[in-house]
């Protein structure tokens, strides 16, 4: 039943792009609420047709700065942009949020451009579930590309931009004498490798280094059909802007038409399946937790039995059978 309010009754006003439906259903997304799942459910099957880039690299990096840009590239061939930013930052942490920092660009006022930040802080383990839940979306919204945008320094968050189509990890010149992408673990996670800030003098060795270091790795790596292009830029000339759209381009017929791209959208599938199952486990086990656990922690203190065996009995008693609450709901929504 679609009662006024309820996420159900957000369907409708999301396909018609209405911006405060799109805000309210994320966030419903965002707290995990039950109450919201037949309505995923049906975006999910609405969804499907929208380009996700994944955008990471370290701070300072230059990501902020690139998804203005290349957002106001992509606005001027009438492509709507959806742009989802991982979010660690906090306010006690100092620093503007990503997604503030975008919004101060040209994008800012743009009925064309949806910004959202999702936080990575309080979330436990519903951000990869929530963040392609927000990327559905902006989907069936109208968004045509969705750039995921995060820092890519915690395991989540590149779990995250790994569940794009196409991920571009961004290097950078005067951030240490190493490519940081390598430090950080995610070089071999590009597609499409951004050298920003080639208006500086020193971006040249960054890119030979680059280079070099990608040359080293095919070495060890199996041949793939698809070899990661470096692309130069420079926000503040514009320099290589053209060659990224191109790039990014390519790597979307690569995703979409190529056996490779079907192998990689499985992938995604089967890491959001994993994540969603997770996720309702978790929720699954703790309500019922909450209930049974005590009884058993006063045999444990009592020392009458041991964790290992209480623990699975916990399990046990919490978990299975299933309710017939959430056997009805489920029925509901298929
Ligand atoms: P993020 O932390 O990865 O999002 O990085 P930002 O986009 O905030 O950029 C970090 C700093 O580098 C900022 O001071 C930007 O103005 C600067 N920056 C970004 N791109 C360029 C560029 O192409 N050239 C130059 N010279 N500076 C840049």
């Amino acid at each position: 039943m679609k009662q006024p309010g309820s996420s159900l009754a957000l369907v409708d006003r999301i396909i018609a792009g209405e911006p405060g439906a799109i805000a309210r259903l994320i966030s419903r997304a965002e707290s995990r609420s039950a109450e919201a799942h037949e309505a995923l459910a049906r975006i999910y099957k609405l969804a499907g047709r929208a380009h996700v880039i994944g955008v990471t690299g370290v701070p300072g990096s230059g990501k902020s700065t690139l998804v203005g840009k290349l957002g106001a590239k992509l606005r001027k061939t009438g492509t709507k942009i959806g742009i989802v930013a991982i979010d660690p930052s906090s306010p006690y942490s100092g620093g503007a949020i990503l997604g503030d920092r975008i919004r101060m660009t040209e994008l800012g006022t743009d009925p064309g451009v949806y910004i959202r930040s999702m936080a990575t802080r309080g979330a436990t383990g519903g951000l990869a579930q929530a963040t392609l839940d927000a990327v559905d979306i902006l989907d069936v919204a109208g968004f045509d590309t969705i750039i995921l945008e995060t820092v890519g320094v915690g395991q989540d968050e590149v779990e995250i931009v790994r569940a794009s189509h196409t991920t571009i990890v961004m290097s950078a010149p005067g951030l240490g004498d190493e490519v940081q992408a390598i430090k950080a673990g995610i070089l071999e996670i590009a597609d499409i490798h951004v050298v920003s800030k080639c208006d500086r003098s020193d971006a040249n060795r960054t890119l030979v280094d680059l280079k070099q270091m990608l040359t080293v790795g095919t070495h060890t790596t199996p041949p793939s059909d698809w070899a990661p292009p470096v692309v130069g830029t420079s926000a503040i000339s514009g320099q290589g802007l053209d060659e990224l759209v191109a790039a990014i381009d390519r790597h979307r017929r690569h995703a979409f038409e190529t056996k490779a791209g079907e192998k990689r959208r499985l992938a995604i599938a089967q890491f959001r399946l994993r994540k969603t199952a997770e996720n309702l486990l978790l929720d699954r086990f703790g309500e019922a937790a909450s209930c049974a656990s005590a009884p058993l922690a006063v045999k444990l203190m009592k020392r009458e039995a041991d964790p290992y065996s209480l623990a699975n009995e916990l399990l046990q008693s919490s978990l299975m059978p299933e309710s017939r609450h959430e056997q009805g709901a489920r029925s509901k929504i298929a």
